[in-house]
């Protein structure tokens, strides 16, 4: 091959991109985040010196800024044998990743109105690289594009059809990508292919969501129309009564308020009036902070909750599992959710679980639980590598 694959993830104000070889090693990475602010700032990982971004750079100017760098820093040379972008939203349209042309990106314009915040960035993404590389192929893999399998009994809300008819309101999940490779690893550490594996996927970091999956496929998961639904997350309230909205509007709330309000003031931070980091919280239920604990309460709650409503799409379990900075990380929430769960069978081994899975390959469950459950490291970057790779090849 005669370049890397550059992967590249633009999120509402950040940017990272990865460089990864053919046999997808990690080569490189960098970030840039507070874009659109004055204090917008860049940094190639393990470089001592930052990307130099001028004040309020937007997504293009940081892509171009930390291209530049990788090249100054002779992590990237040449062209890029292929580019893959996240993209937030794929609607109805994409059910797996896209070689990018005209007609996708039209398609991906289209799903804008469905991810105000991040269809957009992810589209200046791609036309940041294609102006940088415009002979490279670019590939685009979509968040929701997973659970395109979700059967419309999971999907459907139970509001009038014509707001899925004429808008497309219905239940798109996302965090796919992760799921995906979710699915894909708990199958090669059971010694099983991912086609007859079946698992509920934990997905638990800044935002939360969890997925059934059958056979490989998902089944059901917890976020919506948008990634509001579901659990709670770090600033995210996940499940409220709809009729909160009505509630707040009487109180002479705009929708832009409730939408701020529930989306960044809201979940862990919400709860504890402090935080939305799970390490900072422990720390501070542990020295007898209340709210923090009730904050981690209620997270652990919901989750439990989730994860029963998720046995409903199942007729086998394989294995639990727990991914992303809190599910790989927190010994504590794995142990307190699975304590509202005994009457299903699951049991936790307490020296295996405070070493995250990583002396057992992944497993944390006693000997006498019912259910396999483990912890398995994401690399949503991989996946997109991996599709990007596999256009080049295919
Ligand atoms: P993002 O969704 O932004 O990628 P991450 O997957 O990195 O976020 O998850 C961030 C969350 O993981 C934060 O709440 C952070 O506190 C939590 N986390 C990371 N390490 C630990 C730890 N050792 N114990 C508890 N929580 C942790």
């Amino acid at each position: 091959m005669e370049g890397p694959i550059l992967v590249v993830n633009c999120g509402s104000s950040s940017l990272k991109i990865a460089l990864f070889d053919e046999r997808l090693t990690k080569l490189a990475s960098a970030l840039a985040e507070r874009l659109g602010k004055d204090d917008a700032f860049g940094a190639i990982k393990d470089h001592k010196d930052h990307v130099e971004l001028a004040a309020g750079a937007d997504h293009k100017e940081a892509l171009n800024s930390l291209v530049a760098a990788l090249r100054d820093s002779g992590l990237l040379e040449g062209q890029p044998a292929a580019i893959g972008h996240r993209v937030v939203h794929g609607g109805e349209t994409f059910r797996e990743a896209a070689l990018i042309n005209r007609d996708v990106l039209a398609a991906i314009k289209d799903c804008a109105s469905l991810a105000p915040l991040h269809n957009p960035v992810n589209l200046t993404g791609i036309e940041a690289t294609t102006a940088l590389f415009p002979e490279v192929p670019q590939i685009a893999v979509f968040d929701t594009a997973f659970h395109q399998t979700l059967p419309p009994r999971a999907y459907l809300y139970a509001v009038p059809t014509r707001l899925y008819k004429d808008w497309g309101v219905r239940r798109y999940g996302f965090h796919g990508t992760s799921h995906q490779f979710m699915a894909r690893e708990a199958a090669r550490i059971l010694g099983k292919t991912p086609a007859t594996t079946s698992i509920i996927s934990a997905h638990l970091g800044n935002g939360c969501s969890i997925t059934a999956i059958r056979d490989g496929n998902s089944v059901d998961t917890s976020m919506g129309l948008t990634p509001l639904e579901g659990l709670v997350m770090g600033t995210r309230s996940g499940d409220v009564d709809p009729g909160l909205f009505d509630f707040l509007a009487n109180k002479g709330m705009s929708s832009q308020e409730v939408h701020q309000l529930l989306n960044k003031e809201s979940g862990l931070f919400g709860l504890s009036g402090q935080t939305n980091d799970m390490r900072s919280l422990c720390e501070l239920a542990n020295h007898g902070h209340e709210p923090s604990q009730t904050a981690i309460d209620v997270f652990c709650f919901r989750l439990a909750r989730y994860i029963g409503g998720m046995m409903a799409s199942l007729d086998q379990l394989d294995a639990l599992v727990f991914t992303g900075g809190i599910g790989e990380n927190s010994s504590l929430v794995r142990k307190q959710t699975l304590g509202h769960l005994r009457l299903f069978g699951f049991t936790i081994d307490d020296q295996l679980n405070s070493h995250h899975g990583s002396i057992s390959d992944g497993q944390i469950e006693g000997a006498d639980s019912r259910f396999r459950v483990l912890v398995i490291p994401t690399n949503e970057e991989l996946v997109i590598a991996r599709e990007a790779l596999a256009s080049r090849k295919g």
